[in-house]
């Protein structure tokens, strides 16, 4: 698997080694946030004689020895959020995000593979005109990040269809809960509530966002893995509900004790106004649907929050 001490890449490889997986585990740490705070993602992990972390950069390392004996890999690494995306930041969004799912396809090759799932995004579809959205809506992405995810999967089919690569993409919707990246605006409004200071919300708050809980997630990608699929399968994981940014500010502010003091600012360039993704396909090719509320899967991010600040 890759990007394994990230946020999604740690809970999926935790679930793993719980079903009995054996994990190979790469991440190189990147500067995208904390590296304490990714290795403190390992914890657990690292106690489990089922996993091994593989210190290196998918963009430089000699790959084939990595995927001896594997069966499926796991691809979550990548450089995520949008708002880095422009200007000089896109050659890393390009390097990571592209150059590197395509020399891992290009390893993957020699290797016979049961599947490659890729963790692609709902900002392919930058900002749909049918929602919720299907896989079969266009893919118009509003921002460099969401151009990069879209090459990744592109490169996924063309190696599927050239070369029999078994692989899938599974686009993540704004997924939360407990580990996530401290960009993501969950993360910092939580933070925000508990330590009484600012919370900056870019735009008028009324962006919609299906937030999907972590664990949903991670379930997803699994099927995606052990699921009979048609080469190339592209299919949405979404929390089902649709969320205005300012109704998450009043969730996290009732669940805190306290009223978030918001601190109005522009909108970003590259943010949508909403995201809502169909789960019909899922539902049918998976027999995937999310099982955590909005409510619940919050209320569990918070708890994470809480006892963080305790240590
Ligand atoms: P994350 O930043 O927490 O995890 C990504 C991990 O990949 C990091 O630990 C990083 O160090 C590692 N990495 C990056 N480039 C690498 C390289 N060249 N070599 C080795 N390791 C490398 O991000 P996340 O939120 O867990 O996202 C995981 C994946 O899911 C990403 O591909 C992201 O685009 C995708 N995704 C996430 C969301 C979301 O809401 N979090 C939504 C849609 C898609």
């Amino acid at each position: 698997m890759t990007g394994v001490a990230g946020f999604i890449g740690s809970t999926l490889a935790e679930l793993l080694v719980a079903d009995g997986w054996t994990v190979r585990g790469i991440d190189r740490f990147t500067a995208y946030y904390e590296e304490a705070t990714k290795r403190a993602n390992l914890d657990e992990l690292s106690k489990s004689e089922q996993f091994t972390l593989v210190e290196a950069d998918l963009l430089f390392t000699d790959l084939e020895p990595l995927l001896d004996g594997v069966d499926v890999v796991f691809h979550l690494a990548g450089q995520p959020g949008v708002r880095l995306s422009w200007a000089d930041g896109f050659r890393t969004y390009n390097d990571l995000n592209v150059n590197v799912t395509q020399r891992l396809l290009e390893a993957a090759r020699s290797v016979p593979l049961q599947r490659f799932v890729y963790a692609s995004s709902s900002s392919v579809y930058g900002d749909a005109s049918v929602v919720p959205t299907n896989e079969d809506q266009p893919t118009r992405p509003f921002s460099p990040y969401g151009v990069t995810k879209l090459a990744g999967e592109l490169l996924c089919s063309a190696y599927g269809a050239n070369f029999g690569v078994p692989t899938a993409s599974v686009r993540y919707f704004t997924v939360y809960g407990p580990r996530q990246r401290p960009d993501m605006a969950t993360h910092r409004l939580i933070e925000a509530a508990q330590s009484g200071t600012q919370f900056p919300l870019f735009g008028d708050g009324e962006q919609i966002r299906d937030f999907t809980f972590v664990d949903d997630i991670v379930r997803a990608t699994v099927l995606a893995a052990t699921t009979e699929l048609a080469p190339a399968t592209v299919v949405n994981a979404a929390g089902g509900a649709s969320v205005r940014l300012i109704d998450l500010v009043h969730l996290v502010g009732e669940l805190v004790g306290v009223e978030v003091n918001v601190d109005w600012r522009p909108a970003q360039a590259g943010d949508v106004r909403r995201t809502g993704g169909s789960i019909e396909r899922a539902s049918a090719l998976l027999g995937w649907s999310p099982v955590v509320d909005l409510e619940t899967g919050v209320a569990r991010q918070v708890e994470w929050h809480r006892n963080r600040r305790r240590t």
